[in-house]
């Protein structure tokens, strides 16, 4: 399910349910546009869409799950169905954040914008020991930035490979990534503070393809290792929160696991949480945790405990709110599930009731049906 079709004119395209990330942007970049997906090229559309979808345009133009103008799918009684605003439009809001638990999408169509060739991009590493004020100034910033600029930072130990000077190699550092989705000149000058935080141990920033920004993390994420993530949303980056980020990213014990720091705000919060199964948007920040380790089956219960301790620690600065995208083995169950979705979750189960009352589609973050 491969086929991408772009209309130019309209601004839109459809795409195969197979889709990767690269594959659609390569399409859609011939003619200068982008939708919002993700920020490792790899991934699949489908799954990321389906749970909401966020990466270097979510400020700017929301979640991916936002630009959906329609799906193509069967349902679990073998209907084959457009779901859109016009119609079957209670699916059309279910599949907008409720991922693989309605039916199996077989093309998504989304909304397209007017996206680089060339865009600024900011991609920063500054020492572990500057990491508090480094992120106080980031948060002062972020309040002032414009919609175009969607930072994501993390905390994590130097890679040991060329491109980072040897002395630094193990050590902790904050980096920022930061596209500016506008023109290359003013993105240069808003993305500059995000520059002058302190010296850098590198600083890779600069104009670039969009298509390129894009596969900028991929290789930080080899086929063969071992992941486990977790996501908590907090209500704020307040001294507290940085300190306990910088525990956890000490703590870490795989050098190629991260803290991430999700900056929200912008067009993702100005959706209603009752306008698409994705739910409350009100965080301003989301934390991802990420287990990264290499083939090392006897390093698993390590690297998990490192994520579920942290998150589990980090769930004191929340308000409630995980990304179903980043869950990790959802140990916590239909409570997670309910948390999640908020206010959303029982039309979520009445709507699971009447489309799926066998509840065929489970292996996923499972809203269970009640029928
Ligand atoms: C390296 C990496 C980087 C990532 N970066 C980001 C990021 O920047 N932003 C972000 O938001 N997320 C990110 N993610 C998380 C990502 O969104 C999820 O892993 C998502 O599930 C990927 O979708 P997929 O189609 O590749 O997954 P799959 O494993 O194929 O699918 C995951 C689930 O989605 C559902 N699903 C998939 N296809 C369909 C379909 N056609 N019809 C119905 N249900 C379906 C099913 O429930 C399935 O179990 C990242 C993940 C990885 C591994």
């Amino acid at each position: 399910m491969k086929d991408i079709e772009v209309d130019p004119q309209r601004r839109t395209v459809r795409a195969g349910a197979g889709v990767t990330i690269g594959e659609l942007d390569e399409e859609t970049q011939k003619h200068e546009l982008a939708t919002p997906m993700g920020v490792v090229s790899e991934t699949g559309i489908a799954g990321l869409t389906l749970n909401g979808g966020i990466g270097h345009l979510r400020r700017k133009h929301g979640t991916s799950s936002d630009n959906l103008l329609s799906v193509d799918m069967v349902t679990a009684d073998g209907r084959v169905l457009t779901a859109s605003e016009e119609e079957n439009a209670d699916l059309f809001w279910a599949v907008r954040g409720g991922g693989g638990n309605f039916g199996v999408i077989t093309s998504f169509e989304y909304r397209l914008h007017p996206v680089g060739p060339e865009v600024m991009c900011a991609f920063v590493f500054y020492p572990g020991d500057r990491t508090k004020e480094v992120l106080r100034s980031a948060v002062e910033y972020v309040a002032e930035a414009p919609d175009e600029v969607s930072p994501l930072s993390f905390l994590g130990r130097v890679p040991r490979v060329e491109d980072f000077p040897e002395e630094w190699h193990g050590e902790q550092f904050v980096a920022f990534l930061a596209v500016y989705a506008g023109s290359v000149e003013e993105g240069e000058e808003a993305l500059k503070p995000l520059r002058e935080l302190g010296d850098p141990i590198v600083d890779f920033s600069g104009p670039m393809p969009y298509a390129e920004v894009q596969k900028l993390l991929d290789e930080d994420y080899p086929d063969g290792w071992r992941y486990y993530w977790k996501s908590v949303n907090v209500n704020g980056l307040d001294d507290g929160v940085i300190e306990a980020l910088i525990e956890h990213a000490e703590a870490a014990p795989s050098d190629h696991s991260t803290v991430d720091i999700w900056f929200q705000g912008g067009a993702v919060g100005r959706v209603g949480a009752d306008e698409s199964a994705f739910g409350d948007r009100s965080a301003p920040i989301l934390l991802g945790i990420e287990a990264n380790w290499e083939e090392e089956p006897h390093e698993d219960e390590a690297n998990i405990a490192w994520a579920r301790g942290c998150y589990s620690d980090m769930r004191r600065f929340s308000s409630g709110g995980v990304y179903l995208n980043f869950p990790g083995f959802l140990e916590e169950g239909q409570a997670l599930m309910r948390e999640a979705y908020g206010e959303n979750y029982g039309r979520l189960v009445a709507l699971k009731n009447q489309y799926d009352p066998t509840n065929l589609f489970r292996l996923n973050q499972n809203i269970k049906p009640t029928a």
